[in-house]
């Protein structure tokens, strides 16, 4: 590193004299250090990317003669490990014109931000998404959000999968759609719409109907990563599961039970795969007092209860988890599957088995 420097949105907070806090107010970046003497303060302020770090050592020598150089560069390399530093001197992104640097300026700024790994260049997370793949199957409500956050981000490449033409129904949520493009394909408007946001990168479409595992093996084998936004027929995500596990394929689900919102990501061999999640399930209420639904059970599932903000939240939620699959920024825990609660606000969680299950039909 030329010249360390702490990042814009991490720098330091001096709460009284001896203790110091790093990284903002937000809960997974933000650390507190203790510093009774100041030193820490200190080297935090020279660290403003004026300096090389022998110079930044030289210069602390200076204001805390009694701390020994090597305190000094192994804070530096912590600070660093910990992803509070970037390079002043850091070298320009040459695969990035200049029109993308200005285009993708603030999403830079925000994956730094949550980035807690140590980079070459403040734009390698970008340089990521630029050279990615992602198929998003299913450009419905979840679909068509995910695919336009994914597009505007700069990912390099969208590919579009859907077999139905657009409805009056659909207008109320599927963000992509206008009362012009009733009847048209919908994986046809998609596209063209895509293109409109974002010329930089590569959008194209199959108008398509997943009717089995065999499809999915063949759309994962050609991309990074698989967005699942659809949610029929019923074991779909079992399919895409099946096939990713067997091409490798980082893949993502994002939808919702009413106004229960969620998704899923996975990197096959990494953890549990989203069918020993339902392996654990199943066993968990294999315990539990049996259950009997009214008759009319069926018919919560058939008013299709979804709005521009549940389909929405959903469709942004599985955009999040897959740039973090491909940049590491922020790194969820993957081989999960996280919800969040419309009606109040406030029960967001993750769930799934903490390990592989060796009774999975899929990854054991
Ligand atoms: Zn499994």
């Amino acid at each position: 590193m030329r010249r360390p420097m702490i990042k814009p949105e991490h720098l330091p907070v001096r709460h009284g004299g001896n203790r110091v806090r790093i990284g903002g107010v937000v809960r997974g970046i933000a650390a507190d250090i203790a510093d009774p003497d100041g030193w820490v303060w200190a080297l935090l302020e020279l660290l403003d990317g004026s300096r090389t770090t022998g110079q930044v050592v030289a210069d602390l020598a200076r204001l805390h003669p009694t701390r020994a150089g090597t305190d000094v560069r192994a804070a530096i390399d912590d600070l660093i490990r910990a992803g509070y530093v970037e390079d002043a001197g850091e070298p320009a992104p040459g695969r990035l014109t200049a029109a993308e640097r200005e285009r993708y300026g603030r999403s830079k700024a925000l994956f730094r931000w949550m980035d807690r790994a140590p980079r070459r260049t403040s734009w390698d997370t970008q340089l990521l998404l630029s050279g990615a793949r992602v198929v998003v199957i299913g450009i419905g409500g979840v679909g068509c959000t995910a695919a336009q956050a994914l597009v505007r981000s700069g990912v390099g490449h969208v590919h579009c999968v859907e077999p139905d033409v657009v409805e009056l129904s659909n207008l109320n949520r599927q963000v992509l759609f206008t009362e012009r493009d009733l009847g048209r394909p919908k994986v046809d408007v998609a596209v063209d719409r895509l293109r409109e946001q974002n010329s930089e990168v590569r959008v194209t479409g199959t108008r398509l109907a997943v009717d089995g595992p065999a499809v999915l093996r063949t759309l994962a084998t050609g991309f990074d990563v698989v967005l699942l936004a659809a949610d029929q027929p019923e074991e779909i995500r079992s399919w895409t599961n099946q096939a990713c596990e067997a091409t490798g394929t980082a893949w993502v689900h994002g939808g919702y039970h009413g106004p229960q919102v969620g998704c899923g990501l996975y990197r096959p061999g990494a953890g549990p795969c989203y069918d020993c999640a339902r392996v654990a399930e199943r066993e968990r209420r294999a315990g539990l007092p049996p259950r009997t639904y009214s008759a009319a059970s069926g018919r919560a599932a058939r008013t299709h209860a979804a709005n521009a903000v549940s389909a929405g939240v959903a469709g942004q939620l599985a955009a999040h988890a897959t740039l973090s699959l491909i940049t590491g920024a922020p790194a969820l825990r993957t081989n999960c599957q996280y919800g969040f609660n419309l009606v109040t606000l406030q029960d967001s969680f993750a769930i799934g088995p903490d390990a592989p299950r060796p009774d999975c039909p899929t990854c054991a």
